[in-house]
């Protein structure tokens, strides 16, 4: 499963980064980015990243209850 954000709607609230610190985080314009799996920030808005297996729950969640809607969910390639 891959996960990206969409910058432009995300509110900055923090929730995912909560849920999710392993793939979610802030960058300094306050808003969310995801990061690779060796935990690099992809400051390009709206980069994907794989999931790691072990890490699935927490990024449905955070998906699923982001304010912005704006966590999108992908199969892999
Ligand atoms: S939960 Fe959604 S709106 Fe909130 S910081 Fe994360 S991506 Fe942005």
């Amino acid at each position: 499963m891959r996960v990206w954000v969409d910058q432009d709607r995300c509110t900055g609230d923090g929730l995912c980064v909560q849920y999710a610190p392993e793939v979610f985080e802030f960058d300094i314009d306050g808003l969310a980015y995801v990061k690779d799996p060796d935990g690099t920030l992809l400051t390009a808005p709206g980069t994907r990243t794989e999931v790691p297996e072990h890490l699935r729950l927490e990024v449905v969640d955070s998906a699923r209850e982001c304010p912005g809607e704006c966590i999108h969910l992908e199969p892999p390639d």
